[in-house]
């Protein structure tokens, strides 16, 4: 049965151009068997046997969060706290949760997943990754990864994550590279590519066995440090390169002529105190740039796009309509799908704000502006 969304303050869209915006105000959305039938301006609506009156409000694609860790136990405030007052973030302050994760029972980390993913739905949410990488060893890595696919099909093995304590890095990358990666399942591998975790070498070695075993390799990289991980990116043809911090000119050239998305994390500089990447600059240089949560208890505990957005706009260089765009045809691109878009014929993933026009995800920031989320049609979370 049809349903038309009417008197729809302002709808956007992403164009397939890099940080541009489709915008039509005055607008309706038909949306028939989990699918957008129809759009354009309200004063064009076809009838439909049940109508929705959105005045005032805005509609927006479903935002793709293409960077996730939620599969964890325990939880780091006690580090961000002390952070705050001026310790500096490490790499190896993942320890802690790969010892909790390991110490977890499954029930208990599927639900601080299903807890999350809800968070998710409500911060506008409709598809969503999430890694492994707190279990560090066979059997977690597995338990994690099945998790995981509870709740997504973008599910992403992070064996190599960090090198867990007591072990020999090159040993460690051969267990990643053998035992585990035949012991699980997953649609992509990752590895953590940077100073105090992996070296290109072996990163090398954990995304093309992961490539061998049918994976779809996407990278952790230039977070703390350049150590020419973009080129490896490229050169794999990596759906996605994450963090993107430090880049030189190279690396950006590198990007702009490769199908590999930078996607950068504000709520993990933002969590660190660390100097931000800019993302303006790189998609006004013709790079596919998307923005995702990186939720994880260490570096950046928010499932908040809408603020991820507002950080971008702040003190990342995006423009407000290159920053949606990065939050939803950006992220689709990052895992190498179609949705965050609303055109005819697409599944019916949106957001409905309570804002006049899409700028208010940078104007309001920390309201809770997100009214209403569709997955394929269907509400999936509304506001009281
Ligand atoms: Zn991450």
């Amino acid at each position: 049965m049809a349903t038309c969304y009417r008197k729809i303050a302002t709808l956007v869209s992403p164009t397939e151009a890099i940080g541009e915006l489709t915008v039509i105000t005055d607008a309706a959305m038909v949306v028939d068997d989990g699918q957008v039938t129809w759009l354009g301006k309200d004063s064009d609506a076809p009838s439909c046997e049940t109508e929705v009156d959105l005045t005032g409000k805005t509609v927006i694609p479903g935002f793709v969060d293409s960077h996730s860790h939620l599969v964890f136990g325990g939880e780091r405030s006690e580090e961000f706290a002390s952070r705050m007052n001026g310790e500096k973030y490490q790499a190896g302050g993942i320890k802690s949760t790969v010892a909790a994760t390991r110490n977890a029972t499954a029930d208990e980390l599927r639900a601080n997943t299903a807890g999350l993913v809800q968070e998710l739905y409500a911060s506008g949410i409709t598809t969503f990754e999430i890694k492994s990488g707190y279990g560090l060893d066979t059997e977690t890595e597995k338990l994690s990864l099945e998790i995981a696919s509870e709740f997504t099909d973008e599910v992403t093995f992070l064996g190599a994550h960090v090198v867990p304590s007591g072990s020999d890095p090159d040993q460690y990358t051969d267990l990643v590279a053998g035992e585990m990666l035949t012991s699980i399942k997953a649609k992509w591998v990752d590895v953590f590519c940077d100073k105090g975790a992996f070296s290109v070498t072996q990163a090398r070695k954990v995304l093309t066995a992961g490539i061998a075993a049918g994976l779809k390799p996407r990278m952790h990289a230039n977070q703390l440090s350049n150590i020419g991980a973009i080129a490896l990116a490229v050169e794999l043809d990596c759906a996605s390169v994450d963090h993107c911090t430090f880049l030189d000119d190279a690396d950006i050239e590198l990007l702009r002529n490769s199908n590999t998305v930078a996607t950068l994390l504000p709520g993990a500089e933002f969590s660190t105190r660390s100097a931000y990447p800019q993302g303006g600059k790189l998609m006004n240089a013709g790079v596919a740039v998307a923005i995702a949560t990186d939720c994880n208890p260490g570096s950046s505990f928010t499932t908040s796009m809408p603020f991820c957005i507002s950080v971008a706009v702040r003190d990342m260089g995006f423009s407000v309509d290159q920053a949606i765009w990065a939050a939803t045809k950006g992220g689709a691109m990052a895992l190498r799908g179609s949705q965050g878009v609303l055109e005819v014929g697409v599944k019916a993933d949106f957001v409905v704000l309570d804002a006049p026009n899409h700028i208010y995800l940078a104007y309001r920031p920390g309201v809770a502006i997100i009214s209403q989320t569709f997955l394929q049609g269907r509400k999936v979370y509304e506001r009281r």
